[in-house]
């Protein structure tokens, strides 16, 4: 039974927070992943996990079932200290695990220190208290955390504190972690770090490269661990971003979500960009796949739409459906879907690193289309053909889809990578010139400030200005500061968070749609509007004018 005791790893989390410098912080993890594999190696699979915070691997569905307010609870058990007390340290320090030192460090009445807390101890005991549920449960898991703070010094019930809530603040990012894996075992950063995007589990990773080179670089993909999504850059152009790639897969860009869909054996699952499952969400999206595929072991991935009519709906549709516990059969008939698939990462074997072309030979060899199941439209356009694209990208919009992607045929699947082999296209966005009339205090961070602004048109008619929107993205902190003193002077009125301006700073602001609203005075509103600036290059009688916006609904219903 391993050993390791968690005040070593609580040293090295004090060590690792006590410099900024990356390079120093590599170097203590590193050091101390060779003295695990000299002195305890079974552990370096929790030691991994411990360093960044995790009691479970990022691709497992298991969650803590830990709240604050249970530590608060049996912290108050524990010390005789009133929650409400705690409670209000909370609100004033805001870290859960300095409140727990300094609680345990001065409280006189309990002896501490019974037990010295191995490694194994105290994951353990955070891994069962996913597991307990039922009646009784909530003292259960008190107990299980009771028994961790009463063995703990001040110092380690922190850091037990700070690793159940997931804030565990040293600063340490996945890339260091990959830097020192690599250092501690005197392997490749390279290995390292194919290994981690292929197989999503730094553990795994460490534990692999602290047997050998071999047995690290014999890590791959695997059907039932989700793995990061590719992500993709901005293109500057069709144009452009063709000539840039020079062979390029140019698909249609839908708007629903992403998923990625693994069988194994007989089990599919599927999950979603943020590596949720959602399977039990979307069971015909399971029967479609099971149908269009073999039976064999698979991960697919592509973008599942909601559908009216056989023509795609507003993204908030989908939402509805994947958020969805209860009532999903009901809902399934609500909302239909359906999936158009673009990428396959294994297929009896792993795929991912081959080619984006040969990726889509075997995906097209494997589907089975239906109008359930289709595969994502698609050209492979080079520059002299790029027209191509043009016209896939208007057929894409006619269709009510939402852009184009763009995709190096060339080039491998790079799980968590935002790179230059994908990019996304997607229309100018419409922008209307509005001045601000009002203006509501943010919350929590943003308290001091303007976090929204309610703009307005102008009518051209009476001479007044009438209410559209009120915009609340787009605005750096910069801006946010900037925007709210310079505010100040125009203040007419205020009520609580509520602030009424008199016409005189005039926003840009970028939409996706306008529609209908009785909430404003224009009698519309706008979908996704973005603050884009301040637009001081232009006078209060340059607003954009009511008469603008309706030539505007003109041209979108067109
Ligand atoms: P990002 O995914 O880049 O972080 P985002 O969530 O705002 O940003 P978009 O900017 O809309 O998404 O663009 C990328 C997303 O487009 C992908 O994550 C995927 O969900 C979606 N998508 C739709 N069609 C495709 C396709 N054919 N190939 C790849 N992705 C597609």
């Amino acid at each position: 039974m391993s050993k390791t005791l968690y005040e070593d790893l609580v040293n090295v989390y004090e060590d690792i927070s006590n410099t900024t410098s990356r390079l120093e912080k590599e170097d203590i993890i590193s050091e101390f992943l060779r003295s695990i594999k000299e002195k305890d190696p079974e552990i370096i699979y929790d030691v991994t996990l411990l360093l960044q915070g995790k009691i479970f691997p990022p691709w497992s569905d298991k969650e803590m079932g830990v709240s604050t307010q249970l530590i608060i609870k049996a912290l108050s058990k524990l010390l005789g200290e009133k929650t409400k007390t705690i409670e209000n340290k909370l609100a004033s320090v805001g870290d859960m695990g300095e409140i727990t030192q300094e609680l345990i460090k001065n409280n006189k009445q309990v002896t501490f220190f019974k037990v010295p807390l191995t490694i194994k101890k105290v994951i353990s005991n955070l891994r069962r208290t996913e597991s307990i549920t039922g009646s009784n449960s909530q003292n259960k898991k008190l107990n299980l955390i009771l028994e961790l703070y009463t063995s703990a010094s001040p110092l380690e019930a922190k850091y037990i504190t700070r690793t159940i809530t997931e804030k565990l603040r040293i600063g340490v990012g996945e890339g260091t972690l990959v830097e020192a894996i690599a250092k501690a075992y005197d392997i490749e950063k390279e290995v390292i770090d194919r290994a981690y995007m292929l197989s999503n589990d730094l553990g795994e990773v460490a534990k692999r490269a602290q047997d050998s080179l071999e047995s690290v670089q014999s890590l791959t993909i695997n059907p039932g661990k989700p793995i990061k999504p590719m992500l993709a850059q901005l293109s500057p152009g069709i144009k452009e971003s063709i000539e840039e790639m020079e062979e390029v897969i140019c698909e249609t860009k839908y708007d629903g979500i992403r998923v990625q869909i693994h069988k194994k054996d007989d089990k599919i699952k599927i999950f979603t960009r943020r590596l949720e499952n959602v399977t039990n969400a979307l069971p015909e999206i399971v029967e479609y796949v099971r149908k269009a595929l073999p039976d064999e072991d698979y991960i697919v991935e592509g973008e599942v739409i909601a559908t009216r009519d056989n023509k795609p709906i507003s993204f908030q549709y989908i939402l509805q459906r994947v958020k969805r516990k209860y009532d999903v059969e009901r809902m399934r008939e609500k909302i239909p879907l359906k999936i158009f698939l673009f990428d396959v990462l294994y297929y009896k074997e792993p795929t991912a690193e081959e080619s984006l072309n040969e990726r889509r030979k075997l995906l097209e060899s494997i589907v089975t289309t239906s109008d359930d199941v289709e595969l994502s439209t698609m050209k492979t356009v080079t520059p002299e053909n790029y027209e191509e694209a043009v016209e896939l990208f208007n057929w894409s919009l006619e269709k009510g889809h939402e852009g184009i992607m763009f995709k190096d045929v060339n080039s491998p699947y790079s799980p968590g990578k935002r790179g230059k082999n994908m990019l996304k296209y997607k229309p100018v966005r419409e922008t209307l010139d509005c001045v601000i009339t009002g203006g509501i205090y943010g919350k929590g961070k943003r308290a001091k400030f303007f976090g929204s602004y309610l703009l307005s048109l102008l009518d051209s008619e009476s001479g007044e200005y009438k209410t559209l929107v009120h915009a609340a993205t787009g605005m750096d902190d910069e801006m946010l500061a900037n925007l709210t003193e310079r505010m100040q002077e125009y203040v007419i009125s205020t009520n609580e968070q509520v602030v009424t301006f008199k016409p005189a700073v005039i926003l840009e602001v970028a939409y996706s749609e306008i529609v209908e609203s009785n909430e404003y005075e224009t009698g519309y509103s706008l979908r996704f509007p973005a603050i884009k600036r301040v637009r001081d290059d232009i006078g209060l009688d340059q607003v954009d004018t009511i008469d603008k916006l309706m030539q505007m609904i003109e041209l979108q219903n067109q």
